[in-house]
């Protein structure tokens, strides 16, 4: 089972993630990432591996913002590796999933045939672009609209670049 959290406060938001997925790990997990509203726009650090693993990477990436979301992944769609672990993002948004898409596949198609590419074998990936898609600048309407086109069990966190709050 993975473990998902967001936050949005007076904190480092990197600090508070990290100790919220480490008291997830219990859960079990294969790799973790972050993304972070920075005064440079959302940024994310991910790894396969132990949270320790993503520590690291943070220590020669740093992620300085106050809001921003974490996931451990355990992995359905796609083997544990840096490409397949959340979060998931484009220029509009940055996205962690817990769950399965059951349709991933047809939207998968629809999206490439829209021009979409795809660089990780997730169902995940696939709903990011396809929220990426739908985004009309309202966060909750555009959600409201993929809940319509989502089959499967889900909980997502998503950072929309244009809401840095
Ligand atoms: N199905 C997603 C994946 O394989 C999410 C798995 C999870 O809940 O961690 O990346």
């Amino acid at each position: 089972m993975c473990g998902i959290v967001g936050y949005a406060g007076s904190r480092d938001a990197s600090d508070v993630l990290l100790n919220a997925l480490s008291g997830l790990e219990y859960r079990g997990y294969d790799s973790s990432g972050i993304s972070i509203f920075t005064q440079n726009g959302i940024d994310t650090v991910k790894s396969k591996g132990r949270l320790q693993e993503l520590a690291s990477r943070l220590k020669s990436h740093p992620l300085p913002g106050r809001c921003g979301i974490g996931h451990t992944r355990w992995a359905t769609h796609g083997e544990p590796n840096d490409l397949n672990a959340h979060p998931h993002f484009t220029k509009k948004l940055s996205l962690v999933h817990n769950g399965i898409i059951e349709n991933y596949q047809t939207l998968k198609n629809q999206l490439l045939s829209q021009g979409y590419q795809f660089e990780s074998q997730t169902d995940t990936e696939v709903a990011a672009k396809l929220i990426d898609s739908l985004y009309s600048g309202d966060p909750i309407d555009t959600i409201r609209q993929a809940q319509a086109l989502l089959e499967g069990s889900y909980a997502f966190a998503i950072l929309f670049a244009d809401h840095p709050d």
